[in-house]
């Protein structure tokens, strides 16, 4: 498998994949959906964010590697291996090689400094622990595990659903057990490069990750949005979202700061090419694609 690298500045980004979700129609992940919108938009999607045979959208899981020169950085950790996500056949029971493709990558899990975790649904925390003697234990012995406070509390609380509880315990819990989480709630400045700026919505703690290396940098936008469909209709929020309203608010504030600064767009979801420049025209917003080189 290519590795897919983008050189932003002095800073190299690395795709680090581990499975293309196809379970989803876009009128269910969209409770906005509109027919006619859609269909305006299948020329530029399919087949690469949309299957027309299926009629299913398709949302890559990857997770983003950061390295800096100083720091190796992980964000989110796609859904693991041997996990049950009842309910989620995508994400339930999977046995993928993501730890190969990260040491493909040339990153072994000791060389790990920071996990980023943009929020703690279940395919952004799976790799956060390994199964090992029977216990969940974190994949990453260095790192110190970066998530909203806000967000693990929610995640713990004895209100929360059952599959939340589930989530938190293998995948969370480890990690708080094990003194290496760092609950976060203005912000985290202990990643070079790195700025913790709160995106909510998706969940109330969710954050986007701003990268500083040099003119234009770039974005790591985590769930902001999913389906590049959601950049022209940035109105629709995705049936996941916890507040839908504020999603689309946060949505639109990461298009336009995007659009205004030139800055590369990652988004956690986006199947390949990945990352974007955003183009703003007039009231409508779209994807100037940016392929990984080579
Ligand atoms: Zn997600």
């Amino acid at each position: 498998m290519r590795i897919l690298d983008w050189q932003i500045g002095d800073v190299r980004v690395t795709l680090i994949p581990e499975t293309i979700a196809t379970g989803l129609t876009a009128r269910t992940f969209f409770p906005d959906f509109d027919e006619g919108a859609f269909a305006a938009e299948l020329p530029w999607l399919a087949p690469d964010h949309y299957d027309r045979a299926s009629d299913r959208i398709r949302l890559s899981v990857h997770s983003w590697l950061v390295r800096t020169g100083k720091q190796t950085i992980l964000i989110d950790t796609c859904c693991g291996n041997a996990k049950p996500r009842p309910g989620f056949p995508d994400f339930d029971m999977l046995d993928t090689p993501w730890l190969d493709r990260l040491k493909a990558a040339g990153v072994s899990p000791e060389q790990i400094d920071i996990v980023m975790c943009t929020h703690l649904h279940s395919d952004h925390v799976g790799w956060n622990t390994v199964s090992r003697d029977g216990r969940w234990v974190p994949t990453f012995p260095n790192a110190k595990y970066v998530m909203s406070k806000q967000d693990y509390h929610l995640w713990c609380a004895p209100g929360a659903s059952a599959f939340r509880r589930m989530v938190h315990e293998d995948s969370v819990l480890p990690v708080m057990q094990a003194g290496q989480a760092v609950l976060i709630e203005d912000g985290y400045d202990g990643a070079d490069r790195l700025t913790v700026v709160p995106a909510p919505g998706h969940t109330p703690g969710h954050f986007r990750l701003d990268l500083d290396a040099g003119e234009r940098g770039a974005v790591f936008a985590a769930d902001a949005l999913h389906n590049p469909v959601q950049v022209p209709l940035w109105r629709w929020s995705a049936s996941s979202c916890d507040d839908p309203v504020r999603s689309r608010q946060t949505r639109f504030e990461l298009l336009s700061h995007c659009a205004e600064t030139g800055t590369l767009m990652l988004p956690a979801h986006f199947a390949a090419p990945h990352a974007a420049i955003v183009r703003r025209k007039g009231e409508r917003f779209e994807l100037d694609w940016r392929p990984a080189p080579g």
